[in-house]
């Protein structure tokens, strides 16, 4: 017997969803998640994976990961501070350091565990967090459990942060103040305002802290988007996730070896969560071993950005304003994009529809997310889809 209470709090909460056609009903993959996915039954090609450069099923990677499954084993046995820590996470970190340019790096399970890990690691009651409105949940999450003040800014108005950071450290209430910010932004694919970011915390003495799960293996040569601005030694916290781009999974923090060190011990989920698997760190160095080596995959990933990006505005879709190979195709209406995505899907691509909470009413959109595993033939089938249900929808 379960609790009355929980049962009709889950029932009315779950109708309510049901009723509103909000409820997610969770697809299954069957297979690999590659350019071309199968569910139930059907093969698509795959517009909405964060596998950038295709590694998640790299053969390379692949191997990595078995040799070091049967040299270590299969799990790493205990929290990174008790004896957790083999000498392939040291690795895997000082890989991150070169990669990222900095002085030290501290790796995660996953990247949202590394934003709750950092921000709180760091900041307090007696500090304020300045967040950019369209950061990620994640961000959004970790700032909460900080205990800071949160303080929203615009969506990249710079503007609207200078002032509010010149308000936060006149008022003189704050011990500590933090810029925190999303390297690209997901549903827009458009970059954060790191130059001008980086003057305002200077001007002012403030933390920076950018999430650039996006970015890294996709701008500045890999590294990221700190890179790309060659901002490397003046922002504080780089983050990015091993799940996207890197193809595994995994969180970090790169940034000064003292940051390092106090992160070590006390960030939270370093301390009390078993350290990620042998197999996933081998395949992570290999990954980053791999971008560090050669860019032939991000030239790869543009190159099907751009030629994705410029089929679909040819054919007379709206895609936004992105900078980066997301390419958002913005519908408006809620009801119109979902029925776009299931259409697309029946055609045989899948790509997500993403609408309000998570976008601002009346910019719902299908989100496409090109890999540098697509092949051209891939593509232009894409396009040919999404020209045929556009028309029949009378979205072109
Ligand atoms: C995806 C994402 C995360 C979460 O990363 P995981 O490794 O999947 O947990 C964190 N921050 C941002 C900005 C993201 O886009």
């Amino acid at each position: 017997m379960s609790s009355e209470t929980l049962n009709q709090f889950l029932k009315e909460n779950l109708d309510d969803l049901k009723g509103k056609g909000l409820y997610n009903v969770i697809d299954t993959v069957e297979g690999s998640n590659g350019p071309m996915i199968t569910i139930a039954g059907r093969e698509l090609i795959n517009l909405s994976s964060n596998n950038y450069l295709g590694l998640a099923t790299d053969r390379r990677l692949i191997e990595a990961c078995l040799e070091a499954t049967k040299t270590y084993g299969v799990g790493a046995g205990a929290v990174r501070t008790i004896n957790g820590t083999l000498d392939i996470h040291v690795k895997l970190e000082e890989k991150l350091a070169e990669f990222k340019h900095t002085e030290a790096a501290i790796a995660y399970q996953s990247g949202f565990n590394c934003n709750m890990a950092a921000i709180s690691g760091v900041m307090d009651k007696h500090d304020v967090i300045l967040s950019d409105e369209l950061n990620h949940a994640s961000i959004i999450d970790g700032c909460r459990l900080s205990k800071a003040k949160i303080i929203r800014y615009n969506h990249s108005d710079m503007e609207d942060l200078r002032s509010k950071a010149r308000e936060a450290k006149e008022s003189g209430l704050y011990n500590k103040i933090m810029i925190i910010t999303d390297g690209v932004f997901s549903m827009d694919g458009d970059i954060a305002k790191l130059p001008e970011i980086v003057e305002i915390a200077e001007e002012f003495d403030l933390i920076t802290y950018v999430d650039d799960a996006h970015g890294s293996g996709v701008l500045g040569n890999g590294a990221g988007t700190v890179k790309h601005f060659g901002l490397s030694d003046r922002v504080d916290f780089q983050i990015g996730t091993l799940s996207k781009a890197i193809g595994v999974v995994g969180g970090y923090v790169a940034g000064k070896k003292d940051l390092i060190d106090w992160l070590k011990v006390r960030s939270r989920p370093f301390l009390f969560s078993t350290a990620v698997t042998p197999g996933a760190v081998a395949a992570c160095i290999e990954a980053i071993d791999i971008l560090m080596n050669s860019s032939d995959l991000q030239n790869k990933l543009w190159e099907n950005g751009d030629y994705l990006k410029k089929g679909l505005k040819e054919l007379g879709f709206d895609i936004g304003e992105s900078e980066t190979p997301i390419t958002p195709c913005i519908i408006g209406d809620e009801v119109k994009t979902q029925q776009f995505s299931k259409w697309l899907n029946k055609e045989g691509v899948y790509a997500k529809s993403i609408v309000f909470p998570t976008v601002p009413k009346g910019t719902g959109r299908v989100r496409n997310m090109p890999t540098a595993a697509h092949t051209k033939e891939m593509l232009d089938r894409a396009l040919a889809i999404y020209e045929k249900v556009g028309k029949e929808m009378s979205i072109i």
